[in-house]
């Protein structure tokens, strides 16, 4: 069933990105409804330790940043709903999003829909998640208190969870590919002074092992070739090989680049009037909390501003 309401905006994700955008839209009196289906917060909810949003002297967590984020928002009268959205038709002027329990209409869309883990697609992976497979170190880090793990990747991602592991794990490996990190200079230096942490250099993940309740180790394969696969013996092993975009975006008419991510210009305007893409989900070199907020409040500015230029006369 669509609703009768018409709002001016609609966010489609309630991560940094489309909580800065509706804060921006809030404050320019839109009528404004964000839709997420998971609670607010996205990805961010899954850091435990952020040290990098500029204001915060002392890190703060991910779930409090986010709750901080959620308050603020709707201190400015948008509304929030927790329904995820199935489908977009963003075509018209007028615009329907979809979700699991009804529609809603809105004048413009920002689509703030985030990433979703990359999976490493071996054997074993699908059938041990949650039983010692997992993508999330915040959540799933202390089960592992005094056991050994693997965490895989070698971006900020790997790095930064492989260091939070230590906390609970009596030995952390960090997999990696290649022999050099992707993160930032000041996670790489931290990683490789800690006593815990073990670096596995240009080798992947060929098989997750398990014995039918959880994960026991690992086939590593060296990249450097002709050398038989290792075993490795671990009780977890956590994944961070990077992330893809999420969202209903088949047959909604966006261009995407390669990689699925939305192609916007410098006012997170993508090809089709009126909608927008803001955070991670849009196509960028820079994905980083304080990168997504800034989207936001740039697609919340250029959607009032369309919204003033094309139903000035009908309102
Ligand atoms: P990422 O930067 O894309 O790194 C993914 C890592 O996984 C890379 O090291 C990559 O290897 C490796 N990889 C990819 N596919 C693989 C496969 N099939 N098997 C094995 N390894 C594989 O992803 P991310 O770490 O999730 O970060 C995503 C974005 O968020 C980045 O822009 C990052 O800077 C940002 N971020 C920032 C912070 C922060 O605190 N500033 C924290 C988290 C994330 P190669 O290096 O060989 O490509």
């Amino acid at each position: 069933m669509v609703t009768d309401k018409l709002y001016d905006l609609i966010i489609v994700g309630g991560g940094p990105a489309g909580l800065a955008a509706g804060l921006y839209a809030g404050r320019a009196m839109m009528d404004c409804l964000i839709l997420e289906g998971q609670g607010p917060g996205g990805q961010v909810m899954m850091t435990h330790e952020i040290e990098n949003y500029p204001g915060f002297i002392d890190p703060i967590s991910g779930g409090n940043l986010s709750a901080n984020m959620y308050s603020q928002t709707l201190r400015f009268g948008v509304e929030f709903v927790s329904q995820p959205v199935r489908e977009l038709k963003i075509n018209d002027k007028i615009k329907t999003v979809r979700t699991s329990e009804g529609a809603f209409q809105a004048k413009a869309v920002i689509i703030a829909t985030g990433v979703t883990p990359r999976l490493l697609s071996v054997p074993g992976e699908a059938e041990y998640t949650g039983r010692g497979v997992s993508y999330c170190a915040t959540c799933d880090g202390a089960f592992f208190r005094d056991k050994t793990v693997a965490v895989v990747g070698g971006g900020d991602t790997a790095v930064k969870e492989a260091l939070f592991l230590t906390k609970f794990a009596k030995k952390v490996y960090l997999i990696h590919r290649r022999d050099q990190l992707r993160a930032e200079p000041v996670q790489r230096q931290r990683l490789l002074a800690s006593p815990k942490i073990e670096p596995i250099w240009n080798t992947v993940v060929g098989k997750v092992h398990g014995d039918g309740n959880r994960v026991t180790g690992l086939s590593l394969n060296s990249q450097q070739g002709g050398r038989p696969p290792q075993a490795l013996h671990v009780d977890g092993v956590f994944v961070f090989v990077g992330r893809q975009p999420m969202g209903p975006m088949e047959g909604t008419g966006l261009i995407v680049d390669t990689d699925g991510y939305i192609k916007t210009d410098e006012d997170m305007q993508t090809n089709l009037p009126g909608v927008y893409a803001v955070g991670d989900v849009r196509s960028k070199r820079w994905r980083q909390i304080v990168t997504a907020v800034s989207d936001g409040c740039i697609a919340a500015l250029s959607a009032a501003e369309y919204i003033e230029e094309n139903f000035r006369e009908e309102d």
